[in-house]
């Protein structure tokens, strides 16, 4: 039963939802469930990955259509651009962009919101702010005499921090020899979480192929070496691909006697009647 189902991803950049949530998405979203994407910004600031793509357009341009196309692959209900300017989120006043998010979460009324987690992954700057935002964001989107002109107060009943744990970032190390981002010649480690701390693991081993078509839109964020590219490369064969991991961080009337008991495997869990 998918009625009435939403869910609301936010995210700073093109991409940042394909790796870590992409699965997720595609999987709800052709389940029925109505997904939606807040994007802070379109990505101008990041590198061309791929020296074999020459841009025909303005790199923000390109990024957005690289989005827009891997929102058709996920299935999404609608993308919402913020159109902030890469790298430049914590320059934004939070009034003004906690506002547009609240406004958007009443309008869209979501049962489950998905973030960045206070590490931002691996701590980008921008991240942490979207992080900073989606969480006050769900937090006043609640309180009725905040922005009453938004309309009616709307509880998001669960909301959840991507999370990757450790072995994955350890599995990484392995398996590429590094397990940082670099920005401006700086390694920034990806943060791993103990697996006792994540709460819920989604399967989407039967959306994996529709994933990686989904990360090989952002082409021009993808080096040629990247193991998502090459022929042999099987969606299902990974589990650090196919698990998608998640810390559930604030949750709100769900259903009578429902608790976690282990790990869930459904963010909608607690949620569906
Ligand atoms: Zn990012």
């Amino acid at each position: 039963m998918t009625d009435n189902l939403k869910l609301v991803a936010i995210f700073a950049h093109p991409d940042d939802e394909a790796f870590g949530t992409g699965g997720t998405l595609t999987k709800y979203a052709h389940e029925g469930v109505d997904v939606h994407l807040i994007m802070a910004t379109r990505g101008e600031a990041g590198q061309l990955a791929n020296p074999a793509i020459t841009p025909t357009h303005p790199f923000s341009l390109l990024r957005e259509q690289e989005l827009r196309r891997a929102c058709e692959v996920y299935g999404l209900k609608q993308l919402h651009l913020l159109g902030y300017g890469d790298g430049q989120t914590a320059m934004v006043p939070p009034s003004e962009a906690v506002y547009k998010i609240v406004r958007l979460l009443r309008d869209i009324k979501p049962q489950i919101v998905l973030s960045f987690g206070p590490e931002g992954v691996y701590g980008h700057y921008d991240h942490l702010v979207v992080h900073r935002w989606a969480s006050a964001s769900v937090r006043l989107a609640a309180e009725t005499e905040r922005w009453p002109e938004l309309g009616a107060a709307h509880h998001v009943a669960k909301f959840y921090h991507r999370a990757m744990p450790q072995s994955q970032v350890d599995n990484m190390q392995e398996r590429l020899g590094y397990n940082s981002v670099p920005m401006d010649g700086i390694p920034f480690p990806f943060t791993g979480y103990p697996i006792e701390q994540i709460t819920t693991i989604v399967d989407v081993r039967a959306w994996a192929d529709k994933k990686a078509q989904a990360i090989r839109c952002h082409a021009s964020q993808i080096g040629p070496d990247n193991p998502i590219l090459q022929e042999d490369f099987d969606p299902t064969a990974n589990d650090w691909f196919w698990k998608e991991t998640f810390i559930l961080a604030q949750s709100h009337g769900l259903l009578d006697g429902y608790f976690i008991d282990d790990k869930e495997c459904d963010l909608f869990a607690g949620v569906r009647v």
